[in-house]
């Protein structure tokens, strides 16, 4: 983290977790535990607690996302809920491009960026996912792949909107593996990813970009990762259903 630079945030990622009832009892268990947190405090929660975790993080230092967002305002797309939807919900902010919506759910690269576009269009504060599979890994194309699928997220975008958006470096193979990178793999994708933004928006934008690292991110390994001047937090998916794991993390990112 360069906290001198830009905003440290963890963000948790509960994906298909928790009725509106267990959101209650999760929320009700977190908000003690971070409420001195000295970085930005995320929960992604599904569509179905939006209501529940806007409400009981009122006046708290806890900021709630969705988990995706259409590009169009309204219409026939069965399934989906638009960002202006989200934002009269009292939602802040909104996961995009996640590897799972991209691999289960036929996200590409367009719809990432439609999405996001319309995100920031309606007021809402974005979390774009990229990441690499094992093969792209092991085939040495993670840089150019990564890097493409952020050219691709930000098409059309200013460096004004780059203010609202948080890139979260997610290599696939570390998504709920128990796998994590190591603290080099993670910052050293981070590293390219903001040698990207620098590229196409210049070094002030790229310095005051936060870019997250996700994937198997825990209690134990957290301290390692954030101690890297390139990783500014994290997405946290299975440690962000467990509120005292959770705020482990949220303490480390406070330093
Ligand atoms: C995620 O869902 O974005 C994630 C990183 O999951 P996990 O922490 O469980 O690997």
């Amino acid at each position: 983290m360069n906290k001198a630079k830009r905003n440290a945030v963890i963000a948790g990622n509960w994906k298909m977790n928790k009725t509106a009832s267990e959101a209650r009892e999760l929320i009700d268990g977190l908000l003690p535990l971070v409420k001195d947190a000295g970085c930005t405090v995320i929960i992604g929660v599904p569509f179905t607690d939006i209501h529940v975790a806007v409400e009981m993080t009122k006046g708290s230092n806890v900021h709630v996302a969705a988990q995706n967002c259409h590009f169009e305002a309204s219409g026939a797309f069965t399934g989906e809920v638009s960002a202006p939807m989200l934002k009269e919900e009292g939602v802040e902010y909104v996961i995009l491009g996640h590897s799972e919506r991209r691999q289960y759910f036929a996200e590409t690269d367009e719809t990432v960026n439609k999405r996001a576009r319309a995100a920031l269009a309606n007021g809402l504060k974005t979390i774009i996912c990229v990441g690499e599979s094992l093969d792209q890994r092991e085939a040495g194309v993670t840089k150019e792949f990564v890097c493409g699928q952020v050219v691709a997220a930000l098409e059309e975008m200013t460096a004004e909107d780059l203010k609202n958006v948080i890139i979260a470096y997610e290599p696939i193979w570390a998504i709920g593996t128990g796998k994590t990178a190591t603290k080099e793999q993670a910052a050293e994708v981070c590293g390219f990813i903001r040698e990207t933004v620098a590229e196409k928006y210049g070094q002030d934008v790229a310095d005051a970009l936060t870019i997250q690292y996700g994937g198997s991110m825990n209690a134990k390994n957290c301290d390692e990762l954030l101690s890297m001047e390139d990783i500014d937090g994290g997405l946290i998916g299975g440690a962000s259903l467990k509120p005292a794991d959770f705020s482990v993390i949220v303490e480390a990112a406070s330093k």
